[in-house]
């Protein structure tokens, strides 16, 4: 099967990939997500932080070290730039998502592990989705960076559909992963607009990855997610699961939790306390006591795609 893969994959970078364009990202869904805020990719303000000719951004406590990894990620892109490995995300290849391997096995439910080595087996498969482009104003890669994890040790990606969404034609798609190694994507295996989750190829092996959780979790089931939101990078958040929802329309099943998350979160694994993934960070809802005039905000619902619907997706393609 791997050595299928590589032989498919090998002398990319020219064909379309057709599923970029035209779906729209909010048609047909059932669910109360008109104010939902769409967590996707940093805003502008991130893109010209490492613009020699451009102001810096306001200083936060947290931003020399963010922007420490952010110069590393723009000088990988450089790199991989130099080695000619770089295409648009509109010349990468569409792969055949049969080609997904089986997906490892959950760890069982009751193994729970000590904090420290949740964080740990955590950290090391979340990645940074990036999304960049070759700045007209300075030598330098500027972008965007969703959240994303490692689903099988043999380079495949999974993150949010609508964090690949509207790319211009100038994006370059590449994944950061935690021991900092940037890799330039490699395929793109499925875009579900529904479940909203895309699932991509890089060329590497032996990755440290997430299983998915082979049962739905119950609502109070102690949750962690690890994101990148607005530009701060691996910021681990606490909570419990809200509430399972499950429509009749799509999309289909979704995922409430109290562990916060925002704008660039997209994509980042929630999972269990057993180490498994029982869900994907999608956006927020935001419930106002004025919801006309978006005043006087109460509270904000993190909403995700469960690991079920995730892993249904996966099969039936
Ligand atoms: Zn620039």
């Amino acid at each position: 099967m791997k050595r299928r893969i590589v032989a498919v994959l090998t002398g990319l970078a020219s064909v379309a990939c057709g599923l970029v364009a035209g779906i729209s990202l909010n048609g047909g869904s059932a669910l109360p997500e008109s104010r939902a805020a769409c967590p996707l990719a940093m805003p502008m303000r991130d893109d010209t932080i490492l613009c020699k000719d451009t102001e810096r951004a306001p200083s936060t406590f947290a931003q020399p070290a963010d922007e420490a990894l952010r110069a590393q990620l723009n000088e990988a892109m450089l790199a991989l730039e130099r080695e000619g490995r770089l295409a648009p995300f509109t010349a990468v290849q569409q792969i055949d998502a049969a080609l997904i391997p089986d997906l490892p096995e959950p760890h069982a439910a009751d193994e729970a592990r000590d904090s420290t080595d949740l964080y740990q087996q955590l950290a090391a498969a979340t990645v940074m989705i990036h999304t960049g482009y070759k700045c007209d104003r300075c030598a330098n890669w500027h972008g965007g960076v969703a959240s994303g994890f490692i689903i099988h040790p043999d380079g495949w990606v999974i993150t949010a559909a609508h964090a690949l969404r509207n790319l211009e034609a100038n994006r370059h798609l590449s994944v950061m992963l935690h021991d900092r190694t940037l890799h330039s994507i490699a395929g793109v295996a499925l875009i579900d607009d529904d479940a909203d989750i895309a699932v991509i190829w890089i060329e590497a092996l032996n990755l440290p990855f997430l299983p998915l959780a082979a049962d739905a979790p119950s609502p109070g089931a102690p949750v962690s997610v690890l994101s990148h939101p607005n530009g701060h990078f691996y910021v681990l958040t606490r909570g419990v699961v809200s509430r399972l929802l499950d429509n009749t329309a799509q999309p289909r099943q979704r995922l409430q939790i109290t562990a916060p998350f925002a704008i660039g979160s997209s994509g980042a694994p929630v999972i269990d306390d057993a180490g498994n993934v029982v869900g994907l960070a999608l956006s927020t809802e935001t419930i106002y006591a004025d919801p006309e005039h978006q005043k006087n905000p109460q509270l904000v619902i993190p909403t995700c795609t469960p690991a079920e619907e995730i892993r249904a997706v996966i099969e039936r393609n």
